[in-house]
């Protein structure tokens, strides 16, 4: 295995100058902590932006690398240009807030995408420089994601995962983003796509079914010719170093300075980045509010809020630091007294010994984002109670929320409710924190940041791997030359095709699947070859497939095997069928209809169908789920069959299928050859029956019981092209 790329804006080293001198910090944030305190021991590299801009390292390029280097990095340059267009702008004034539902706080501007855009080009410049092939590249962050897709371009075999640090919103905001389909085309170069819960996952899934029209299952996307997993990874956080912190001396030091100042009062924390998603103003009014309602916890509780200073450039965050400074001061103006100050106030980022001191000594931890992608403070909080002691109130809106599940909940709108909890948590017995504390901390302990990027890893290693198998059943040039060559060879010829899906595109309205001239040239070279049979076998009704293919040479079988015309014949029924069954299963299908917008009943000669690929998908598959149980309990005597396809129900006589149709060709005489081409599962049934030696191909990548499989029916035309002995172009598909 190669190293390790981790992509993401910002280096764990942030670079400040002062006085002409540069010096080097540690980064703050989620992902520079939670990576950074384990990345060095794999063998990895870390590419991003080390937080100075290229106007203030003039001359000092070199050192910087040399430094940067040195810790296992490689610097991407930004000019001042990029930060306030690409950082500043696209990613903090309308990636950030539109993705935490902030819709009335989103800018959308062209020039801002732009930025982006050659930003995300810049990296993909790096990392196409430092890759080997058999690297793990690993991209973070809404800050890039265009940048899977722009690997893949250029390295199209590259195993490439990405992770979205913040939520991935509802379909009905995210396709409020003027962009959105190159954003989500940019997600789909990467092999594993990892959010922080399941929520994020639908989410995304229902973005790219009705923004891209790609379906999926089980997190399993098929688009341009490869298989892509999404799944849901919960992020953790290095639990022993927040645990085992208690025992150092500069921790006990800070924990009795800090209690020395508060005396025997009670305390609540809060830390977080000042940024309008964390909920800053409610949590102070609801802190507020308890004061209020609970006169006896005056002079003996104080509230520290930590908050580190974030986006300082932006107008929200400015607007929103001068509120927070004028709330505290109103809150300790209403309720302080000259010996006690109702709320600590540190606007500044503190160093680990410090937080965790604080961590420690707290009572009550206060975490009630309006929205956040995960939240690691609340994880922390819990890490660091080695005692057990110590409540935690949580916001729904975490992703948090969804593992800590015996903190408070609290809905941060609900100030009321807010305030309740705080009187909760400071009144809670203390066998009931220890008991919740250590439920949550062997969870934490167990799902590890380490244990979590290995997940993601291994996952990602498992879906390359899945993609190379489904790779190998391609057909090769090497085997697509012998089957012409078996082909040239034999005096008999068998050629079964499927229509749709296989020979022209599976399309929404039926009317526009009609054969191109093209397609009719081809099958007419193909069938009247003397050597030559061909049997088109389809899931349409027979009068359809008489109007378009009727005056060819050709087999037919129409409605999945109930119609069959051999070549020159006449329609002939497989056997004889009843239908005296539909005046009882049509009515039903009706409700379905009137239930579900766009969909539609078809009624062929023995068989109804309903069709919802006009529905909305996700309805769609919701009803036909329905119809299909509500069928299967009133078919059980009456001798037919329910059988789901591509977005269709269709009920029909048993034992009718593609298989038994085509094996009234292939029993015919002893062929030399047999092709059989097919989309979905109704060809399987066809492919089963074949003889050992026969070729069957699959369009499209996924499993079936085909030998081979063919990334498109341009592809499939191609093939068959070839075998017609032509060589037109069929480019302009
Ligand atoms: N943090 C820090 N110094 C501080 C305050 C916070 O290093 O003064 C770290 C904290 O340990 C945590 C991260 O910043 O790991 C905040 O992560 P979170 O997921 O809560 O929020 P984000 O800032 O990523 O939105």
């Amino acid at each position: 295995m190669g190293r390790w790329l981790i992509i993401s804006n910002r280096l764990p080293i942030t670079i400040v100058k002062r006085e002409n001198q540069l010096q080097f910090h540690a980064s703050a944030g989620g992902l520079a902590t939670g990576l950074g305190s384990f990345y060095k021991s794999y063998k990895s590299l870390w590419i991003g932006w080390p937080g100075i801009t290229l106007e203030k390292i003039k001359g000092k390029r070199g050192e910087i690398e040399e430094r940067i280097l040195a810790e296992n990095c490689y610097p991407i340059f930004l000019s001042q240009y990029d930060i306030e267009n690409y950082y500043y702008g696209f990613c903090n004034k309308t990636l950030w807030p539109l993705f935490h539902y902030f819709t009335q706080y989103t800018t959308y501007s062209k020039n801002l995408r732009e930025a982006y855009r050659r930003v995300n080009e810049l990296f993909c410049k790096t990392v196409v420089k430092i890759a080997n092939p058999d690297d793990i590249i690993w991209v973070h962050d809404y800050h890039l994601m265009l940048l899977p897709r722009l690997i893949r371009e250029r390295l199209p075999e590259a195993t490439i995962g990405f992770f979205l640090h913040i939520p991935f919103p509802s379909l009905e905001v995210f396709r409020l983003l003027p962009g959105r389909k190159e954003i989500l085309n940019g997600l789909l170069g990467a092999d594993l796509i990892g959010f922080h819960t399941y929520d994020y996952v639908l989410h995304f899934l229902a973005s790219i079914r009705h923004l891209l029209g790609y379906e999926h299952s089980f997190g399993q996307i098929m688009a341009k010719g490869r298989t892509i997993k999404v799944d849901a990874f919960p992020m953790g956080i290095d639990y022993e170093r927040f645990a085992n912190a208690v025992d150092h001396k500069e921790v006990q030091r800070e924990i009795k300075k800090i209690r020395k100042k508060v005396g025997e009062s009670k305390i609540i924390l809060s830390v977080c980045r000042l940024d309008y998603t964390k909920g800053v103003p409610e949590r102070l009014e609801a802190f507020d509010l308890f004061l209020e309602m609970n006169p006896e916890y005056r002079e003996k509780v104080s509230f520290v809020l930590v908050a580190v200073p974030s986006r300082t450039r932006v107008n929200q965050y400015m607007l929103l630091k001068r509120q927070v400074d004028e709330l505290i001061g109103r809150i300790n103006g209403k309720h302080g007294t000259i010996g006690w100050t109702p709320i600590w106030y540190i606007y500044g980022s503190l160093p680990f010994h410090r937080l965790v001191a604080l961590y420690n000594i707290a009572d009550v931890a206060l975490v009630t984002p309006l929205r956040d992608g995960m939240n690691l403070i609340a994880k922390e909080f819990i890490a660091s109670k080695r005692d057990g002691r110590g409540v935690l109130v949580l916001s729904e809106m975490t992703g948090a929320a969804k593992e800590l599940g015996e903190a408070i909940m609290v809905n941060p709108n609900n100030r009321e409710q807010v305030a309740e909890a705080l009187k909760e948590a400071l009144e809670m017995p203390e066998e009931d924190q220890i008991e919740r504390n250590r439920i949550m901390q062997i969870r934490l302990q167990r799902y590890d940041v380490i244990r979590w990027a290995n997940e993601f890893v291994d996952k990602l290693l498992d879906t390359k791997k899945a993609q190379r198998e489904l790779g190998q059943r391609r057909l090769t040039q090497e085997m697509r030359n012998s089957l012409i060559d078996h082909y040239l060879k034999s005096k008999r010829r068998l050629i079964l095709l499927d229509y749709d899906g296989t020979l022209i595109p599976f399309v929404v309205r039926p009317e526009r699947a009609r054969p191109d001239e093209r397609l009719l040239e081809l099958l007419r070279s193909l069938s009247y070859e003397p050597k030559n049979e061909v049997v088109i076998i389809s899931g349409r009704d027979k009068a359809t497939l008489e109007n378009w293919f009727g005056g060819l040479n050709m087999g037919l079988v129409a409605e999945h095997g109930v119609w069959i015309k051999e070549r020159g014949g006449k329609w002939e029924m497989i056997e004889p069928l009843k239908n005296d069954w539909k005046g009882e299963i049509r009515p039903i299908l009706e409700i379905y209809v009137d239930r579900t917008p766009g969909a539609f009943i078809e009624e062929k000669e023995f068989s109804l169908v309903w069709h919802y690929r006009m529905a909305d998908p996700e309805l769609g598959e919701v009803r036909a789920r329905e119809l299909k149980d509500a069928l299967l309990q009133l078919t059980v005597n009456l001798n037919l069959g329910v059988l789901e396809g591509n977005k269709v129900i269709e009920i029909k006589n048993i034992g009718i299928n593609k298989g038994r149709a085509a094996l009234r060709w292939i029993k015919k005489e002893k062929w030399g050859f047999i092709l059989a081409i097919g989309d979905d599962w109704t060809d399987d049934d066809v492919f089963a029956v074949l003889p050992e030696l026969a070729y069957s191909i699959k369009v499209g990548l996924g499993p079936s019981r085909a030998r081979f499989n063919l990334d498109s029916i341009m592809d499939i035309r191609l093939l068959l092209e070839e075998l017609g002995g032509r060589h037109a172009s069929f480019r302009g598909l």
